[in-house]
């Protein structure tokens, strides 16, 4: 039996892309169909985030007139990494393929990825960037520093990779019993085990429109792939604080020792510097530590991630 393949595509507000990038989706999968590597019934799963444009009803029309196409429309602007949890999880197929719907991910390298999957039975496997010569320089630097930042928070990620992914049933049964919240989902993916393999493409221009991830939402995005997968950052604080305890400790014997010496300095000039130094140490302290219990928070919750308002 062949494998029934879904590809999840996230749409926010892409109107000028549907048009072209749609019909490129059903081509792909119709090629991978008629090459014999997936099923008939193979289709793409257009996920609308809440879009405020005709972004829906061009998936609507897309759905009534190819079988490859269906869509599944959220209540509200949820943001990537719950639309993409979203597809993923309304995917009824044995393969799922995550691919962002600007064609900046070549849909060509699915078929590379079934194959791999076919193959080596890799039950992730990830679209992994060869250059990033379409990326600004500032953000090739800043996303290689951040790289650097998550391993060294313990959170692993594979190196240039975004969302473009395929996985496995078995794989996508196991990740949706991550029931959190805070979802980064790069991290996520690699905590699941099972064996992967990886397939190098190299990215595009975007084919239309502009750029849905601003900075803000990219920095958010960011931070959310440190505090929602690593506790580094509180084990962090607690580790300078007790360096910062050592230190005072080590300075009050001089005091006391000056003190008796009698050599004591007017010293108006260090107590400021030391207040307001460690005035911001704790604020900062007290800052990342009231990141994680709003974390903490939001996942007592457990407020559901989405909601359907219409299918096609
Ligand atoms: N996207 C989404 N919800 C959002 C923002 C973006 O579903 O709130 C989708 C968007 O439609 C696209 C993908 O996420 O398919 C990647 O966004 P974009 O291409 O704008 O990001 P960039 O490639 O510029 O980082
Ligand atoms: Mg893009």
């Amino acid at each position: 039996m062949l494998p029934r393949l879904v590809v999840v595509v996230p749409c926010y507000n892409e109107q000028e892309v549907i048009p072209v990038s749609g019909p490129v989706f059903i081509d792909a999968i119709s090629e991978l169909v008629e090459k014999g590597l997936v099923s008939d019934d193979s289709y793409a799963l257009l996920v609308d985030d809440g879009s405020r444009d005709e972004t829906w009803s061009l998936i609507a029309q897309l759905a009534a007139s190819s079988s490859r196409v269906q869509g599944v429309k959220l209540s509200r602007n949820r943001g990537h990494q719950i639309a993409v949890y979203a597809g993923i999880a309304n995917a009824q197929g044995d393969l799922v393929v995550t691919i962002d719907a600007d064609l900046q991910d070549d849909p060509a390298v699915i078929e590379l990825m079934v194959r791999r999957h076919l193959k080596d039975g890799c039950d992730v496997v990830y679209g992994v960037r060869a250059d990033r010569e379409t990326d600004t320089v500032f953000k090739r630097t800043t996303a290689e520093w951040y790289y650097k930042l998550l391993k060294k928070m313990g959170v692993e990620v594979v190196h240039n990779h975004a969302d473009f992914r395929l996985m496995s049933r078995r794989a996508v049964d196991s990740f949706l019993e991550y029931k959190e919240v805070n979802l980064f989902l790069r991290g996520l993916v690699p905590m699941l085990g099972y064996k992967s393999g990886i397939v190098e493409y190299s990215r595009s221009e975007r084919s239309a429109g502009e750029s849905k991830y601003p900075l803000a939402k990219m920095l958010s995005l960011a931070w959310e792939g440190i505090t929602s997968l690593s506790i580094r950052p509180l084990r962090f604080i607690t580790a300078l604080g007790v360096v910062i305890s050592m230190l005072a400790f080590a300075t009050s014997i001089f005091a006391f020792g000056a003190a008796i010496a009698g050599v004591s300095v007017e010293g108006w000039a260090s107590v400021i510097i030391a207040i307001t130094f460690f005035g911001g140490v704790q604020l900062f302290a007290l800052g990342l530590i009231g990141e994680y219990i709003g974390k903490l928070y939001l996942e007592a919750k457990h407020r559901p991630k989405y909601f359907v308002e219409e299918r096609t």
